[in-house]
């Protein structure tokens, strides 16, 4: 849970879900995908301004490291 003055940038450890849990599955092996990363909106963007997740929500990163193939899935409120 967030209460909005974290940091909620992080690699490893629990994704702070904006909606309910969602674990995808690898496209190759068929497994549910590990948790990797999730990155936070209002990121500063190299051409200037700040990245969004929708409404200002989270990116999350999963990784099969058997089949080296990574998966991107975002929520916001
Ligand atoms: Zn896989």
């Amino acid at each position: 849970m967030s209460n909005g003055h974290e940091n909620l940038n992080r690699v490893g450890g629990a994704p702070s879900w904006v909606q309910s849990a969602e674990y995808p599955t690898c496209v190759n092996c068929a497994r549910k995908m590990p948790f990797l990363a999730q990155l936070d909106s209002d990121l500063p963007l190299a051409e200037g301004g700040d990245w969004q997740w929708g409404s200002g929500g989270l990116g999350y990163v999963f990784w099969c490291s058997a089949c080296r193939i990574s998966a991107l899935l975002w929520q916001c409120t």
